[in-house]
């Protein structure tokens, strides 16, 4: 539903003219940019591959710009893979044996490695090194095979269901989080520009204001925008057109999309505010769990519109003015 608004990518966002390729040109995140700025200025300084570094959190806000960014600063190759599409150890093997010293792999949605597959990935990460089982019954034996070392960037929107282990593995752990409607402000103005686009301050300030903290989507409604600007205006994006283009498009004032209001609605005119539990909300609203707990429910929880409570989702007393409703008077009773 609503694909505009969500934040996983879809093949018209492989827009690399769009991608920010160096880390001063990356906007937000300044706790990351900074601590990152370090470590890979260290990296280079010693000579030696940059330690793992694990990115976290929501769709669309830069896990995969990060990674590529990183292997540009190192000056290596970059490589990516993702945790669904390393079926078997061997696979994996095959990337590693492959790197060249220091390069960076990039292996998105980690917390879907096969078992078999993470086991590999241990000693490769802790020793540079591959156990490999050669032959079958009693004529099995393992050899081990020496790595370049080289920099794993994993990426996760589910910190919570990587293994200990895995985690553990990982010597910088970063969260990102989501945008500010400034540093939206700045991306959206960046990308007009490099669109070739003409936009009132007004009006990139609008999409910003409607991008649900997350660049990704900015980037998306950018463009459909200017598709309302070019058709239905004479090309400048203002803040009447974005306006009018947004709410045609179904993003309401806040950014929230008909998934986002079918929740809050959900759970004030079905379950009198809550608590209500995940499984049930699921089940209501057709979406499955994952995506629900991916893609839905952060933004509502950072907005305060909902609230998560040992028994189940709650709307905020902002989820009901956003509804335009009034709250009960002893909330989640
Ligand atoms: P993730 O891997 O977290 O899902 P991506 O790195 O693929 O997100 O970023 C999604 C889109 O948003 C890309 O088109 C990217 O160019 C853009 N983007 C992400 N972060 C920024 C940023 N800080 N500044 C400008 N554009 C960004």
């Amino acid at each position: 539903p609503d694909p505009i608004l969500r934040p996983e990518s879809t093949p018209e966002d492989r827009d690399r003219a769009l991608r920010p390729q160096v880390l001063d040109d990356f906007v937000g995140q300044a706790e990351a940019r900074a601590n990152l700025r370090v470590f890979l200025q260290s990296a280079r300084t010693r000579g030696e591959a940059m330690d793992h570094t694990l990115f976290h959190g929501p769709p669309g806000l830069g896990k995969t710009t990060l990674a590529q960014i990183m292997s540009r600063e190192l000056g290596v190759n970059f490589r990516m893979t993702s945790g669904p599409v390393l079926a078997k150890a061997g696979d994996l093997a095959a990337i590693l044996t492959n790197l060249e010293a220091r390069d960076v792999l990039f292996i998105d949605e980690i917390h879907r490695l096969n078992p078999a597959v993470e086991e590999v990935l241990y000693p490769a990460m802790e020793d540079y090194e591959l156990d490999l089982v050669i032959g079958e019954g009693p004529a099995a034996r393992t050899v081990r095979i020496e790595l370049q070392p080289f920099t794993l960037v994993g990426a996760t929107t589910r910190l919570g269901l990587l293994t200990t282990p895995l985690r553990d593995r990982f010597g910088i752990p970063t969260r990102l989080q989501f945008y500010t409607v400034e540093e939206l402000d700045i991306i959206v103005s960046r990308n007009a520009e490099k669109l070739g686009v003409r936009a009132d301050p007004e009006g990139a300030r609008e999409i910003a204001r409607r991008a649900r903290g997350t660049p990704r989507i900015a980037g998306r409604l950018l463009r459909r925008v200017v598709d309302f600007a070019v058709v239905e205006g004479d090309g400048t994006i203002t803040r009447a057109l974005a306006d009018n283009a947004l709410t045609r498009l179904g993003v309401d004032g806040l950014g929230l999309d008909g998934a986002d209001r079918r929740y809050l609605s959900l759970i004030a005119e079905n379950y009198a505010g809550g608590p209500v539990g995940i499984e049930t909300i699921a089940a209501a609203l057709s979406e499955a769990r994952d995506a629900i707990e991916e893609v839905i429910e952060p933004y509502l929880l950072q907005q305060g519109l909902i609230a998560r409570t040992p028994r189940g989702r709650m709307l905020a007393q902002k989820g009901w003015a956003h509804l335009g409703l009034p709250a009960p008077q002893t909330p989640g009773q």
